[in-house]
C-alpha cells in the first residue's frame, strides 16, 4: 500500500533536487530552530525510503550534506541507510522472496555465487563498488544465507566511503547560488571524486585481494617471458599463436604432441570415422537413390588406418615447425607451476624453470571413468584409446548418451558391431529438447542400435570368460554380454599434478579451474582456457576463450575483456546431425524466459527431397512479439553448417525478418533457415490483417468507385514512363 501510495500521489517529486532547492531556505530555517527534530524527521524519512526501495536515496544523501554539513550528514545517512537497507533485506527475506526471484533472478545468480565464495567480503565489495543498484543489493542479499547482523555492519562499513563522497558533494550543492557557482573548483573536485570513486574502489579491492593471494610468493624483478602456456591443444595453440602474433615472448609447453585431443583423439578422428561409416549407411540406402544394389566390401582396420591418415594430413597445421616459425618457443616436457611467476618443465634432457609475467593453463580434460565396480578390470575403451582398435568388436556396449557416445555408437553400428547404448537419464542428448532426442533415438533404433535409456550401469562382471554389464532399470536388473565397452560418460578437467594444489588455485563444483569473467584464476596473472576450465568443452569454445586469455594476459593492464558466452553454437555429428545455438525450449523454461517457437519441417524442402534426406527440423525460439532470435536448433543433413546463418544473425542482432529478406540459392539445404523465418512471419499475421487484405483486393476487383481510379493507375504510370523515355514524343 505504501509503495502504491508513493507512486499514486507522485511523492517522488519530493525527492528531487529541484524540489529541495525550492524549499532549501525554509528547511534551513526549520533546522536552525529545531535541529534535533529536523535530524529525526530526516532520519525516519530516509529509513522509510530505503526500506521500501523507493527512488530518492541518492538525492537524500546529497540533501543531507546540504542541510547538516559533512560530518553530521555522513553520520545520519550512514545509520539511516544501513538501517533502511537492513529492513529492505528482511522484507526480501521474509516477504518478497518469490517476487524478487522472478524479477531479478539473473542478477541473483551472480550474487549468490559471490556470497558462497567470499561471504561478507563479497558484500563489502558490492557496497564499495556500486555496479549493482543499492536497492537491488538489499533485496538480493535477503535471499542469500548471510546473517542479518553481518549484513548490517558490512553494509555500513562498505557504504561509508561512498556516503562521504555524496554528502560532501551535497555540501557543495548547497552553496550554489548562481550558475557560475557550478564551476567552483571544490564542486568540480567533488563530482570528479563521485565519478572516479567506483574505479578507485575497484582498484583498492583488487589490490587487497591480490596482496592476499600473492603474499607467500616473492615476485621476481624481471621475467624472461610474457606468457607461458601449459598444454598445446586447441586452447594452448591459439593462445600461443595470438601471443606470438603480437610479438610477445611466449613458451608453449606440451607433454605429448602439439594438437591435443581435437587432433589426435577428438574432433578429427571422430569426424573421419563418421565419414566412412556414413558412406556405409548411404550404400545401404542405395535402392532409395534408384540403384539396384551397392555392395560395399570393407575392412575395419583399413577404415581406422584412414582415420590416422586424416590426422597425419592435418598434423602440419599444429606442428612444432609451424609454431616455431610463427615465433613460439615450443618445449616438449611436463609443466609444473612452482610459483605464480615460474613454471618448471621436466624435459627428456632435464629440468628447466621458465619465469614469466603470465601463465595460461590449457591442460585440457580426459575421459571420465565412473566408479562402477569391475569396470577398470576389463580395461574399457575410451575416446583416448578407441582409435587404436583395428578389430571391430562384434558386441559393443557404449556407456553414455551424450554427443561423444552417440557419435561413436552410430559409427560402430554402421561398421557392423552389435551396439547397445546405455544411458542412465531418460533420453539421449539430454541437453536438447525431448523431440530432438526422440528423432535421434528413432534413427538409432532403425539402424539397429539397442538404445537403453533410464538404465543405470551397476557393475561389470566376467563369467566363464564372458564380459557382462549388469544394468538396472525400474528396480529390475538385466545383463548385457559384450566384447568391448566404450566409456563415454563425460570428461574430467586435468587439474591435478601440475601445481594448482600447491598454489591453492580453487576448482569449481564440476572440478574445472575456477575463473572470473576475464578468465583469471585466484592469481590475476594466471589464466585458464579450454576444457580445463569449461563451461563448454568444444574446440571452438577453447579457441574463443584462448583469445580472451591471451589478450587479457598481455594487455589487461590497459583493458580487460569479459569472456562472452552469449552466442555459443555446437553440433553433434550423428545422422541426423543436431546443431544448436542459444536457447532451446527446455533451457528457456528452466530460466523462466518467455519465448515463441516456430518450426519448419525439412520433409518439405525441395533439396532435401531430391537428396533423399527429407527428414529433420529447424526450430527457432524468438522473443514474444518480435523477430529477435533467442535460439535455434536444426536437426538434419548438414545441420552444423546450416546453423552458421543463425549464429551470425544472433551474434550481430539480426532478426528473422532480415533472414527472410535475404536471397537464398535454390535449391539448397540453406533455404531451410529462410523457410523457418517465413513460417514465423506467417504466424505473425493476424486474422484482422487477412480480412483487411481480402476486403482490399475484393475492392480492387470491383470496377466502380475509387477502385476505378486505382484501376487506371497502371495506365497513368505507363504514360509517365513514356514521358521519360529518351525516344518518346511528349
Ligand atoms: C571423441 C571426441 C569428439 C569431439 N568432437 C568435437 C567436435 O566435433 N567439435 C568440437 O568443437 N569439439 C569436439 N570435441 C572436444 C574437443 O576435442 C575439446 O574441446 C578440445 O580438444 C579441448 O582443447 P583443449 O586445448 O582445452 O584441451 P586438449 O586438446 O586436451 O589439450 C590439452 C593439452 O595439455 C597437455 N597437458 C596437460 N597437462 C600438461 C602438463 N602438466 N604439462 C604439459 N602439457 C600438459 C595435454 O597433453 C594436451 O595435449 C571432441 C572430443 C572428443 C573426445
Amino acid at each position: 500500500m505504501l509503495i502504491g501510495a508513493f507512486f499514486a500521489f507522485d511523492l517522488g517529486h519530493y525527492f528531487t533536487l529541484d524540489y529541495f532547492k525550492s524549499q532549501q531556505a525554509a528547511i534551513a530555517a526549520y533546522y536552525a530552530a529545531q535541529p534535533l527534530r529536523t535530524a529525526a524527521i530526516f532520519f525516519i524519512v530516509y529509513v522509510i525510503v530505503t526500506a521500501l526501495s523507493f527512488p530518492g536515496a541518492t538525492v537524500m544523501t546529497l540533501v543531507a550534506g546540504a542541510i547538516f554539513g559533512l560530518w553530521w550528514g555522513t553520520i545520519i545517512v550512514s545509520f539511516a541507510s544501513s538501517l533502511g537497507a537492513t529492513l529492505a533485506f528482511l522484507a526480501s527475506r521474509y516477504v518478497l522472496r518469490d517476487w524478487i526471484q522472478r524479477k531479478f533472478g539473473d542478477r541473483l545468480a551472480a550474487i549468490n555465487a559471490g556470497i558462497a565464495k567470499d561471504g561478507p567480503f563479497y558484500l563489502f565489495t558490492l557496497r564499495l563498488v556500486p555496479v549493482f543498484p543499492f536497492f537491488v543489493i538489499n533485496l538480493a542479499m535477503g535471499l542469500t544465507p548471510i546473517r542479518t547482523w553481518a549484513f548490517y555492519w558490512v553494509s555500513q562499513l562498505g557504504m561509508l566511503a561512498g556516503t562521504l563522497v555524496y554528502v560532501n558533494a551535497g555540501t557543495e550543492i548547497a552553496k550554489i547560488d548562481s550558475l557560475g557557482g557550478i564551476l567552483s573548483p571544490t564542486l568540480l573536485v567533488s563530482f570528479t571524486l563521485l565519478g572516479i570513486f567506483p574505479f578507485i574502489a575497484k582498484q583498492l579491492v583488487e589490490s587487497i585481494k591480490s596482496r592476499r593471494v600473492y603474499a607467500r610468493w616473492p615476485r621476481p624483478a624481471r621475467f624472461d617471458r610474457n606468457v607461458v602456456v601449459i598444454g598445446a591443444g586447441s586452447a594452448g595453440l591459439v593462445t600461443a599463436y595470438i601471443a606470438a602474433a603480437v610479438k610477445a615472448k611466449v613458451s608453449l609447453v606440451e607433454r605429448r604432441r602439439l594438437g591435443g585431443d581435437c587432433l589426435y583423439t577428438g574432433c578429427v578422428p571422430s569426424k573421419a570415422l563418421i565419414r566412412s561409416a556414413k558412406f556405409l549407411a548411404q550404400a545401404r540406402r542405395a535402392r532409395k537413390l534408384g540403384m539396384t544394389s551397392a555392395d560395399v566390401q570393407f575392412d575395419f582396420a583399413r577404415v581406422m588406418e584412414r582415420v590416422q591418415r586424416v590426422i597425419t594430413a592435418i598434423e602440419p597445421h599444429d606442428s612444432i615447425e609451424r609454431y616455431t616459425k610463427l615465433g613460439v618457443d615450443c618445449v616438449i616436457g611436463d609443466a609444473k607451476i612452482v610459483s605464480p611467476w615460474a613454471v618448471e618443465v621436466t624435459t627428456a634432457t632435464g629440468t628447466r624453470t621458465l619465469t614469466t609475467k603470465n601463465i595460461v593453463i590449457a591442460a585440457g580434460a580426459r575421459p571420465f571413468i565412473p566408479p562402477i565396480p569391475g569396470i577398470t578390470d576389463i580395461k574399457p575403451l575410451t575416446s583416448d584409446t578407441v582409435w587404436s582398435l583395428r578389430k571391430l568388436p562384434a558386441r559393443l556396449v557404449v556407456l553414455g548418451g551424450g554427443p561423444i557416445g552417440c557419435e561413436l555408437a552410430q559409427c560402430f553400428a554402421r561398421c557392423g558391431s552389435q551396439v547397445t547404448q546405455v544411458e542412465m537419464l531418460p533420453r539421449l542428448l539430454m541437453r536438447e529438447d525431448a523431440e530432438i532426442s526422440t528423432m535421434v533415438m528413432q534413427q538409432f533404433r532403425a539402424e539397429g542400435v539397442a538404445v537403453l535409456t533410464g538404465h543405470k550401469a551397476q557393475r561389470v562382471i566376467v563369467e566363464n570368460g564372458e564380459k557382462i554389464l549388469v544394468v538396472e532399470n525400474d528396480g529390475r536388473e538385466s545383463r548385457i554380454p559384450f566384447d568391448e565397452l566404450l566409456c563415454a560418460v563425460g570428461r574430467a578437467a586435468n587439474t591435478a599434478g601440475y601445481g594448482l594444489e600447491a598454489l591453492g588455485i580453487p576448482t569449481t563444483k564440476t572440478h574445472t579451474v575456477e575463473l572470473n569473467e576475464y578468465l583469471q584464476t585466484a592469481f590475476p596473472n594466471i589464466y585458464a582456457a579450454g576444457d580445463v576450465a569449461g563451461p563448454y568443452q568444444f574446440t571452438h569454445t577453447a579457441s574463443h576463450m584462448a583469445w580472451y586469455a591471451a589478450v587479457n594476459a598481455l594487455f589487461g593492464r590497459f583493458k580487460k575483456f569479459k569472456v562472452d558466452y552469449s552466442v555459443v553454437p555446437w553440433a553433434t555429428f550423428t545422422e541426423p546431425e543436431v546443431a544448436r545455438v542459444g536457447l532451446n525450449e527446455q533451457e528457456a523454461r528452466e530460466k523462466g524466459i518467455a519465448y515463441e517457437v516456430v518450426k519448419y519441417d525439412l520433409a518439405e524442402l525441395d533439396r532435401a527431397i531430391a537428396d533423399e534426406e527429407a527428414r529433420g527440423i529447424v526450430k527457432v525460439l524468438t522473443a514474444p512479439g518480435s523477430d529477435k532470435i533467442l535460439g535455434a536448433t536444426i536437426v538434419g543433413e548438414h545441420a552444423g553448417d546450416l546453423l552458421a546463418e543463425f549464429v551470425l544473425a544472433m551474434k550481430h542482432g539480426l532478426g528473422l525478418n532480415k533472414i527472410l529478406g535475404t536471397i537464398h540459392t535454390y535449391p539448397t539445404l540453406a533455404e531451410a533457415t529462410k523457410y523457418a523465418a517465413g513460417a514465423w512471419k506467417r504466424a505473425q499475421v493476424t486474422q484482422g490483417q487477412v480480412d483487411f487484405l481480402a476486403t482490399f483486393n475484393a475492392y480492387m476487383r470491383d470496377d466502380t468507385g475509387v477502385s476505378s481510379v486505382l484501376g487506371k493507375l497502371p495506365e497513368l504510370l505507363r504514360d509517365k514512363r513514356r514521358a521519360y523515355a529518351p525516344d518518346a514524343k511528349p
